[in-house]
């Protein structure tokens, strides 16, 4: 019996990315084969493509996919069912100090289990079959499409770091940076109740994130963006600011726009990454909150299934083309250019 195979995109080195064929991988206990229908290109594999972040090559990317069961491995006890629509996720190892604190985002052993190929390593979603284990499954509905399906990951993002903002009814949330990460921010604060402002230097982003439902959005070149936010906000700033642009405009900007008491969250990261200067008495007297976040957790990836499911949020207009796997060197030239949006490849 020859053995199945299936196609892989793999990036040897910067700027290079190709597919190859290699062994269709089998579910064991407690795993599942899924089945890939679409994976997004986040800017963790953008920046690795490019260059700008240190990448481990050969490289298998892809974190952000949705697909469907194709098999559940002999003797997994699951609900789950062949042909229901998931997204893979994080899971901790449920053994660590972080994990047993559920910060599983800090695990140090929740990429252990990622398969190997040979001499390939990565998350591996832009392939055809990927083998996951059953506590990082998510289930999807089956009326979400595929390709809105593969923005999960990005929205447990997002539902992570808003969780440790705390964002409340009413609350005044800046959001800077209107890309995919800034928009989804938004999108999240405004169905927590919030009350959203964008700042954007890009015309064309402000008035995306204006339709998309944002309360006020400031380009700072054309105002004095936090004058603007203090003058929307009785002169008290805003009570979280969210940096979604690895910047260091941006991050001074955030100190300036925040209001006494409250919280800012460094969302993006900058490569390079710039120094924050902070007046220390000035956190000592306005009792500011800055902090960060990373990755989504298990809480983050159950509440984006259901968001998504359920269209409590639409993350459509996020979603800049949909091209097939073999177009990906294309694909990834589209993604880095900064005026797009996610591309989603789709198997
Ligand atoms: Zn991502
Ligand atoms: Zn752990």
């Amino acid at each position: 019996m020859t053995e199945e195979t299936m196609k892989i995109a793999v990036m040897p080195g910067v700027r290079q990315v190709e597919i190859r064929e290699v062994a269709k991988p089998r579910p064991g206990p407690g795993e599942v084969l899924i089945k890939i229908k679409a994976c997004a290109l986040c800017t963790w594999e953008q920046r690795t493509y490019t260059g700008a972040a240190k990448g481990y090559f050969p490289l298998a990317g892809g974190h952000e996919y949705s697909g469907e069961i194709e098999e559940i491995g002999e003797g997994t006890e699951t609900e789950l069912r062949v042909g229901d629509r998931v997204t893979a996720g994080i899971a901790g190892c449920g053994k660590c100090y972080y994990c047993h604190r559920g910060e599983e985002t800090l695990c140090k052993l929740r990429f252990a289990s990622a398969r190997q190929y040979g001499d390939l390593s990565g998350p591996m979603g832009l392939a055809e079959y990927k083998v996951a284990p059953l506590e990082k499954i998510y289930q999807l509905s089956n009326e979400l499409p595929f390709v809105e399906g593969a923005l999960t990951e990005p929205t447990a993002c997002v539902v992570h770091a808003q969780r440790r903002l705390g964002i409340q009814l009413a609350e005044d949330v800046l959001v800077i940076g209107a890309g995919t990460m800034g928009l989804l921010n938004m999108l999240v604060a405004k169905a927590r109740g919030a009350r959203v402002m964008v700042s954007e230097l890009d015309p064309q982003r402000c008035q995306r994130a204006a339709e998309l439902g944002a309360d006020l959005v400031f380009n700072p070149k054309q105002v004095d963006m936090p004058q603007a936010v203090k003058e929307a906000t009785h002169g008290h700033g805003a009570e979280v600011v969210i940096v979604a642009i690895g910047n260091g405009m941006a991050n001074k900007q955030a100190l300036q726009a925040v209001a006494p008491l409250g919280r800012v969250m460094m969302f993006a990261a900058a490569h390079p990454s710039e120094e924050l200067c902070v007046d220390p008495n000035w956190l000592h007297r306005d009792q500011v909150v800055i902090t960060g976040s990373v990755s989504g957790d298990v809480h983050g990836f159950r509440v984006a299934s259901k968001l998504l499911s359920d269209r409590i949020i639409d993350v459509s207009p996020l979603i800049e083309k949909t091209m097939p796997l073999s177009e990906i060197e294309e694909a990834f030239e589209l993604a880095i250019r900064p005026d797009t949006y996610r591309v989603v490849l789709t198997m």
